[in-house]
């Protein structure tokens, strides 16, 4: 058997493109691609620390570990902080898991420099108008910062030409099999170790 480094999936897209529905569906269809986990200082929503969504910690915990180089990224965001933990990322990657970051763009574009084989997909919402009646129908937010997502939004949908998929999220079954179409066409992608393993001893016929 082939033995390959796992890949790492990027995906991003403005508050209310349904990145996490999305995320949740391809972790339920695969057994083959695991969620990392984000730290954050902003504090948790109504069931989040139950379900696991985030490593809540304070401000002053998360710059402790931006200082000790903890993080694969961070960025601020809406005002808090947010960040991929490194460790678990890389020793994931070293053992042949498929890992998927959910990030906002800042964090993408860091990781772009640091890590360019990562693939980067751009989730958008079916409209801007769509995009504003999701983001008003998460009740967990206050009306000040449901503005902020939705401008913040408009901007971050600049940054697609950096991306190298998109998905426009308008049924969420259909795009979640287009994310798992991608992820099926990455991992037949040829790269070096497959060159590798082809001019070695492993496919000469046996004497
Ligand atoms: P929320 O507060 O709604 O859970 O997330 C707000 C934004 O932070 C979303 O766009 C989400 O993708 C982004 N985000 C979550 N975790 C991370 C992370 O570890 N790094 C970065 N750069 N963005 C993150």
């Amino acid at each position: 058997m082939l033995e390959r480094k796992g890949l790492l999936f990027i995906l991003s897209g403005p508050s209310g493109a349904g990145k996490g529905s999305m995320v949740k569906g391809i972790i339920e269809r695969r057994d083959d691609i695991f969620l990392s986990i984000s730290a954050t200082c902003r504090s948790p929503r109504k069931g989040e620390v139950e379900r696991g969504s985030y490593q809540f910690l304070s401000r002053e915990e998360f710059e402790d570990n931006i200082s000790r180089s903890e993080y694969l990224e961070w960025a601020e965001i809406y005002g808090n902080l947010y960040g991929t933990p490194k460790e678990p990322v890389f020793r994931a990657l070293n053992e042949g898991r498929n890992i998927i970051l959910e990030i906002d763009y800042q964090g993408a574009l860091q990781i772009k420099r640091i890590y360019p084989d990562a693939i980067f997909v751009f989730v958008l919402p079916p409209s801007l108008e769509e995009l504003r009646q999701r983001v008003i129908r998460r009740d967990s937010e206050t009306q000040e910062s449901l503005e902020t997502r939705y401008y913040s939004a408009l901007e971050e949908i600049h940054y697609l030409e950096r991306y190298d998929y998109f998905i426009i999220n308008d049924k969420l079954e259909e795009s979640i099999e287009k994310l798992n179409a991608i992820i099926t066409a990455e991992t037949c992608r040829v790269g070096q170790d497959v060159l590798t393993l082809l001019s070695s001893d492993y496919w000469k016929p046996k004497e």
